[in-house]
């Protein structure tokens, strides 16, 4: 097969670059927002316009003696440690600190801004360390960036020193996610807790103060993720799944929306449906449809378990590429599909290739852009393209086979040749992890993803180079109305119930049992309750869903028989409008299941 050349590979320039941050989840719950950057300073720094100009010299004056103070109190401070035998590294920062505030740029800094803002002090020397954090902020040079903190410190002693035992806090925004070295006790009571959406620390534990603080007043946080406060700006936009103990800086339009989603779900699901989470999905007349938990991160496992997934039907690997100049190794890509594999409570695990491009990030910094990324180099066409790439990932998930029942699945494929080249890739992999002597489990599946309308057509021909399909409605919906999934403007035309959508799937289905092979269904009509009879009703073997959309499914499906949902299906290909099935399907659900479905859902 004919694919462009060789260039390298591609980040896109257009966007602030996602960020993926792992901490210790230790409030649950998912909250997307922008980022405040709490600053000790920022509560304890009054601002008040000088009345008259007679008051800026008898300001400059504070400044002064407010210097003086410092340099005295650090002074004392050294004298203290020599003679307490501390060792020399302490004695270095205190002579730091002192040089800092004889700094003669930072003096008339702070002077110009007293004069010609006519400001207190207090303000004229934060604004000073603010425009020194500017410059250091775009030092390349890791130590000489961090070296700010000296200057803040500093800066911090001169602030208390002209504050003494006056100052009035200023208030916070409301509605911000606090981005904090830690929060004591004394900071949390400034703070205006009930207004917070989360919390995202570098520092702290499970009991840590901010940790009880949050739990109870029941806001998402993430702690102990080492520097987010040098990682995250105030404004950033940012998402905290205080759940699988993960922060998310600037995602991009598709992972905004997908927790936006999980948000939403999270919110529903915590209420009363866990009850459903431990019980198999079997309809009342026996007929059993498994599954899955769709996961990004292995973090979510825990979660996937807790809400019913026997297995994994969908790890979307892409976030291991993130946020990274050298790309992962073998033993790194190991190490997450380790914890993804045999693990305890989970049947099997479904591994999909990498899906890079179009909307997701891309691994390298370089820039590659598309005109169409939609239609681009994604997926599977980027790992043929980038074979070496691919192989590593491709070897690290093998090795996982011995672990437990491994699925590996292949995205956006679209034609026979696809598969097949990306199966010889497997084979040859696999036949040098044996030559290396390592050990392989015997009953590795392999799979593709149905989510391009080619796929769909020749069902037949590619169900037999496989063992299984899982369905991607977000893209087989996408490409087939042509509909770009993240572009607001036409998402009133991203519909499940258009009568083409339900036929593709149908016939997927169909072909898949035709060859005998199960046929799975990953996108996120899986997840949705509304369809989940129709999904039955066409006879579709597994669901794989966000974790915590699994115990409403569940509930449809044990509260329905399976011949009421063919017959229901039956029905739906009867009709010819968008609203005609949308109406029906939904009147039925409410029939059933009056306290589930009001006339706004589908
Ligand atoms: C899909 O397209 O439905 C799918 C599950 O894959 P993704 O959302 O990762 O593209
Ligand atoms: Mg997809």
């Amino acid at each position: 097969m004919d694919k462009p050349g060789k260039e390298k590979i591609f980040i896109r320039d257009d966007q602030p670059s996602t960020l993926v941050l792992k901490g210790m989840g230790v409030s649950p719950g998912i909250t997307i927002g922008k980022a405040y950057h709490y600053d000790r300073m920022d509560l304890q720094t009054p601002f008040y316009k000088l009345g008259s100009p007679s008051l800026v010299q008898e300001e400059i004056d504070r400044f002064f003696s407010a210097l003086k103070e410092s340099e005295e109190q650090l002074l004392n401070l050294k004298k203290k440690l020599i003679d307490s035998g501390s060792g020399m590294e302490p004695l270095y920062i205190i002579d730091v600190h002192v040089m800092i505030l004889k700094d003669q740029r930072l003096i008339d800094l702070t002077v110009q801004n007293i004069r010609e803002m006519s400001v207190n002090a207090e303000w004229a020397i934060r604004m000073t360390i603010e425009k020194y954090r500017g410059i250091f902020d775009k030092m390349d040079d890791e130590y000489l960036r961090d070296r700010i903190t000296d200057i803040e410190h500093a800066g911090q002693r001169i602030i208390n020193n002209l504050v003494g035992k006056h100052h009035v806090p200023s208030e916070l925004p409301e509605g911000i996610i606090v981005i904090a070295s830690d929060l004591s006790p004394a900071d949390t009571a400034q703070l205006k807790i009930d207004k917070i959406l989360g919390f995202a620390m570098d520092m702290g534990g499970r009991t840590s103060h901010t940790a009880i603080v949050a739990r109870s007043m029941e806001i998402p946080a993430v702690v102990a993720l080492g520097d987010i406060t040098r990682l995250v700006k105030t404004n950033d936009e940012i998402i905290i799944d205080g759940s699988a103990g993960v922060v998310i800086v600037n995602p991009d339009p598709e992972v905004r929306k997908r927790y936006g989603w999980k948000k939403r779900l999270y919110e529903k699901a915590r209420d009363d449906l866990l009850d459903y989470a431990g019980l198999l999905a079997v309809t009342k007349d026996n007929h059993r449809v498994e599954i899955g938990g769709n996961i990004e991160f292995i973090e979510e496992i825990p979660s996937a378990i807790h809400h019913g997934a026997e297995g994994i039907g969908l790890y979307r690997t892409e976030f291991i590429y993130v946020n990274r100049r050298k790309l992962p190794d073998e033993e790194e890509h190991l190490e997450n599909y380790r914890h993804v594999v045999g693990v305890n409570g989970l049947s099997w695990s479904t591994i999909r290739t990498f899906d890079l491009g179009g909307d997701k990030f891309f691994p390298d910094q370089k820039v590659f852009h598309e005109r169409n990324p939609q239609l681009g180099m994604r997926a599977i066409r980027f790992c043929l393209k980038e074979k070496e790439l691919f192989k590593v990932q491709l070897r690290a998930i093998l090795r996982t086979s011995i672990y437990g029942k491994l699925r590996i699945m292949f995205p956006m494929i679209s034609g026979i040749e696809e598969i097949r080249e990306a199966k010889e890739i497997l084979e040859g992999e696999k036949r040098s992890l044996v030559a290396r002597g390592v050990k392989l489990g015997n009953d590795i599946e392999i799979g593709i993803m149905i989510e391009i309308p080619s796929a769909v057509i020749i069902a037949d021909r590619l169900a037999k180079e496989v063992d299984f399909f899982s369905i991607g409605t977000n893209d087989l919906i996408q490409y087939s109305l042509a509909i770009d999934r993240i572009n607001e403007q036409v998402s009133y035309l991203y519909q499940p119930f258009h009568p083409a959508v339900i036929r593709l799937i149908k016939s997927v289905v169909d072909a898949g049992h035709n060859a005998g092979i199960r046929v799975a269904m990953c996108g996120e009509m899986a997840a949705e309750p509304v369809y989940t009879m129709i999904l039955v009703g066409m006879g579709i073997d597994e669901l794989s869903m966000h974790p915590l959309a699994i115990p409403r499914v569940k509930k449809i499906i044990r509260g329905i028989t399976f011949a009421e949902a063919q017959s229901l299906f039956e029905k739906v290909l009867t009709f010819s409008f968008v609203e005609e099935i949308r109406g029906f399907v939904l009147e039925e659900m409410q029939k059933r299941f009056p306290e589930d479905f009001s006339v706004d859902d589908g």
